[in-house]
């Protein structure tokens, strides 16, 4: 594809190029990947790593998979792209109605957009409209919990944790909105009333002002990479219906199977009133993303003022992104994906548990496919990441984790290689 050495796209980079949460400067490590295989990138000198991170949860299939590349040569053929104002195509229904016939029955209509946080975007611009229509524009705050995470755009950045998303640098541009613990009951415990009491006294007093709670659930994800109960989740639910907010739920980490359900909030046999997907949504092959919402809440949109939802993408739909989406469904479905990640769970808590018994580390953690070592102390990037990739895994921490969430087509040595990575490098710190 290109003619340039490993050395020379790294200095091409640094001089150019910048990376995502990092500074313009030559201390990180940085590695050109050419090509991508099943569970191996292939880098520019030749090296080979096994992919622990499946590219930020998305490439659920590994890369290169060859009905993906079908589906996606199939559809360049028909059209890469068209206008979705006015105009629609068959990729976009078809997956609108996929949508809606996997995921809580009151979820009936598809937004599509480009990426998670304008999907993130969207669920709350839907949640301020609902309640406007219905005469109630007081109801305009949001109300999340501590350690979340939703994207980086200023909307879903205001529902992000503060400390973690870095308030205090965006102060005067970002809207206050209501922060309450995140839940200490653990996954697979009960959810004690001293559990969700942040939640109640924020709700009981607040709840004139609030259009939605907003959270991530079961799994908070780069907030800190936290389980939690589903009980909580339920009673979330329940206290959304008793104080008349709207219920969001960014299943855009945890959809499509990572957490060992096709989606987390069947944990808790909840729906949620607005749903955000995206990530592994096309399998890791093209950005695309939706906010699936109720007949009831599409409805008061449409019929309130001003009788239309103010959001349209220019690349709303795209259909090579559908047409991934698709075969990344269709793939996904075919297969025992629910062994599969079992499988993993297993893998990942036999070959991580020895890092329990290690001095730097704070906890052990395995829900579906996704492995978490959590230290006391943040790591340090600059010397790690050259040790992971000395041997031959592609791991990428932050802060004070470590964590694995393979493809969901990684066999059994490829597994054990990756936990052994992490296994031998933790013990070393
Ligand atoms: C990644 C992520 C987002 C943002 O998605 P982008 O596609 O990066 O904009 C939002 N919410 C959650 C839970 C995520 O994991």
């Amino acid at each position: 594809m290109n003619n340039f050495s490993s050395q020379k796209l790294t200095t091409l980079d640094r001089a150019h190029v910048w990376h995502p949460y990092s500074a313009m400067d030559a201390e990180q490590p940085i590695y050109p990947v050419v090509s991508a295989t099943g569970v191996r990138l292939t880098l520019a000198d030749g090296r080979e790593l096994i992919d622990g991170m499946s590219s930020w949860w998305c490439a659920i299939h590994g890369y290169n998979h060859p009905v993906m590349n079908r589906a996606l040569q199939t559809q360049m053929e028909n059209m890469a792209h068209v206008m979705f104002g006015g105009l629609t195509h068959p990729p976009a229904i078809e997956l609108a109605q996929q949508l809606v016939a996997l995921t809580p029955e009151p979820l009936q209509t598809v937004f599509f957009s480009d990426s998670g946080s304008v999907a993130v975007e969207v669920a709350m611009k839907m949640a301020i409209q609902y309640w406007h229509a219905k005469g109630q524009s007081h109801k305009q705050r949001f109300v999340t919990l501590r350690h979340g995470y939703h994207g980086d755009t200023f909307a879903a950045m205001s529902v992000c944790d503060p400390v973690t998303g870095m308030h205090t640098l965006f102060s005067d541009m970002l809207t206050p909105q209501f922060f309450v613990d995140a839940p200490q009951c653990r996954f697979g415990e009960p959810c004690t009333d001293a559990h969700i009491t942040s939640l109640v006294k924020t709700l009981e007093t607040e709840h004139q002002h609030i259009a939605a709670l907003i959270l991530e659930p079961i799994v908070q994800g780069t907030g800190g990479m936290r389980f939690y109960s589903a009980d909580y989740l339920k009673r979330a639910r329940a206290l959304c219906d008793e104080y008349g907010v709207l219920l969001i739920l960014d299943e855009i980490a945890t959809g499509f199977g990572r957490t060992g359900k096709l989606f987390a909030c069947e944990y808790a046999d909840i729906a949620p009133d607005i749903l955000c997907l995206g990530k592994a949504l096309t399998g890791g092959y093209l950005t695309l993303a939706t906010t699936l919402t109720t007949d009831t809440i599409s409805e008061t949109i449409s019929s309130g003022e001003p009788g239309l939802f103010m959001h349209g993408p220019t690349f709303m739909a795209n259909p090579l992104a559908c047409a991934a989406s698709l075969a990344s469904l269709q793939l996904l479905l075919d297969s025992s994906w629910q062994q599969n990640v079992q499988r993993i769970a297993r893998g990942l808590e036999a070959g991580l548990a020895p890092c329990r018994s290690f001095e730097p580390v704070a906890d052990v953690r395995v829900l579906g496919a996704i492995g978490v070592v959590e230290l006391h102390r943040p790591v340090e990037m600059k010397t790690l990441q050259p040790r992971f990739v000395d041997a031959g895994v592609w791991v990428r921490p932050f802060g004070k984790l470590i964590y694995l969430m393979p493809p969901f087509i990684i066999g059994e040595h490829d597994l054990a290689t990756l936990t052994q990575a992490v296994t031998d490098i933790v013990a070393d710190l």
